[in-house]
């Protein structure tokens, strides 16, 4: 991994505010933003704010934290979308798009209704 790798990134890009994204939590650790092309309603992305390509490279600490950032975003979305589970997802090598760790939120629904324009979700979940 070089430099040159990391400016490319998407995610760094979208963590340093040079691409924007509808944020939904921040700390000094992760962003957490909706997923832009998402397979279901809050569709969502947790990513570490430093860039660590994937599981083999991120440290526990780190992953602890999305872990429990889970939660609360579970929770939020429990909340404003009466989700009824969570699915996590999250690729590495081959499937993986975009090579800066990140975990997929997918929630589930007992009734899935058509897929929302992500800024119509964003606005439910901040309103
Ligand atoms: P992967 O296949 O790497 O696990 O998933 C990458 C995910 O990132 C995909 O679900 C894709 O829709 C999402 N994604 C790619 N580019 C962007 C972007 O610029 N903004 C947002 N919000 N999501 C993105
Ligand atoms: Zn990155």
């Amino acid at each position: 991994m070089d430099m040159g790798d990391i400016m490319d990134c998407i995610f760094c890009k979208i963590v340093n505010e040079k691409i924007p994204s509808y944020t939904l939590y921040e700390d000094e650790i992760v962003k957490v933003f909706l997923d832009v092309n998402p397979d279901v309603n809050g569709h969502t992305l947790i990513v570490p704010k430093k860039h660590y390509q994937d599981l083999f490279d991120i440290d526990n600490d780190t992953l602890m934290h999305i872990m429990d950032i889970s939660r609360k975003i579970n929770q939020l979305l429990s909340d404003k979308l009466n989700t009824d589970g969570l699915t996590l997802v999250q690729n590495n090598g081959l499937k993986q798009e975009v090579k800066h760790f990140h975990l997929h939120l997918k929630p589930q629904y007992k009734n899935e209704g058509n897929l929302l324009p992500v800024e119509e979700i964003y606005k439910k979940i901040n309103g």
